[in-house]
């Protein structure tokens, strides 16, 4: 029998109405993996039952341990508490409501135990979704895959299993603006998807909020895309380029059939606004290079290694 520790992560916040229904499905699904584990609920602010449920739940329960943060803090954040508090060789995260069924996580475990040591969530469908939500984040994950410098797989939330060694390395990267779903991407390591339908809420609202929604997206752009930064170069050297182009057209009008004086001060101006744009551009090269040092994360990751211990 395979005795090691599994942890299961979950955030919560304002879930009255769904955390005890959760917590049965939940226990259920970590007891049929037949690993002993652990449920950590973080709290991430509620200010509702939420908190009088976790503290019945943990007094029931064993397996139940509880983190109470002291005001919202966000799902990414309250997902790293959890994941610091783990003892276990593999970390499930996933979220109180029940959209990320359970049930799969089994199999995620299966597959680990098989070699996989990321297994993420795959969302082929989405169920009782509004169509807004539906087609930003489908645009969104297309346009930060194009953004990224590495791959993040398309339609993945943080519903994923990852294990001890990778935790490990995650939890060294302490930047604040976090990205779990790209932080994972960036780490590399042997990632499997599992497909899934998500679900619809099983009870209660959404906790993301549009200006919640925003934030989270905005991270994953300027966490692991320098491509906004070097826009105004590209833009810079393009004007450049054309105002160039139009100071020869100009010189051989000029030599022929003579030109206009406003066309020499448009070219001029396009000109001086190309190369402005240019030396922003050399700006954020440099910018980018200081945010990647700020953000402090491993120079380099060892997935394995022979005969060095
Ligand atoms: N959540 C959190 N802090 C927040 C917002 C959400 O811990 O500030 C939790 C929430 O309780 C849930 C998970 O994060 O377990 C995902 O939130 P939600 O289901 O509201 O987001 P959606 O699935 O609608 O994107
Ligand atoms: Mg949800």
């Amino acid at each position: 029998m395979d005795g090691r520790l599994l942890s299961l992560i979950i955030p919560v916040y304002y879930e009255e109405e769904v955390l005890e229904a959760s917590f049965l499905r939940m226990d259920a699904a970590m007891r049929a993996t037949g690993h002993p584990y652990e449920i950590i609920y973080v709290n991430d602010g509620s200010r509702d039952g939420t908190m009088k449920i976790l503290r019945r739940l943990a007094k029931e329960n064993k397996q139940v341990k509880v983190r109470s943060f002291s005001r919202n803090f966000g799902h990414q954040l309250a997902v790293t508490c959890g994941m610091d508090a783990a003892k276990g060789e593999a970390l499930i995260i996933i979220d109180v409501d029940l959209q990320d069924p359970p049930e799969l996580i089994p199999q995620m475990v299966e597959r680990w135990k098989n070699g996989a040591d990321i297994v993420y969530g795959k969302r082929v469908k989405r169920e009782g979704e509004s169509i807004f939500k539906k087609v930003t984040a489908a645009c969104y994950y297309r346009l930060l895959s194009w953004m990224s410098a590495y791959p993040i797989p398309l339609d993945t939330g943080d519903f994923r299993l990852i294990d001890r060694k990778v935790a490990d390395c995650f939890l060294k990267m302490r930047e604040h603006s976090r990205f779990l779903r790209g932080m994972s991407a960036w780490m590399g390591f042997e990632q499997e998807a599992i497909e899934y339908v998500r679900q619809e809420r099983a009870a209660g609202k959404t906790k993301y909020t549009l200006k919640k929604m925003l934030k989270l997206a905005m991270d994953g752009i300027t966490g692991f895309s320098a491509k906004p930064l070097t826009l105004a170069g590209k833009l810079g050297i393009g004007l450049c380029a054309l105002s160039g182009l139009g100071l020869v057209a100009l010189i051989v009008l000029a030599c022929t059939c003579g030109v206009a004086p406003w066309l020499w001060a448009v070219d001029g101006l396009a000109l001086l606004q190309g190369l402005t744009l240019c030396f922003m551009g050399i700006q954020g090269m440099y910018l980018g290079r200081i945010y990647d040092e700020v953000k402090g994360r491993p120079l380099y990751i060892v997935a394995e290694e022979l005969n060095l211990e």
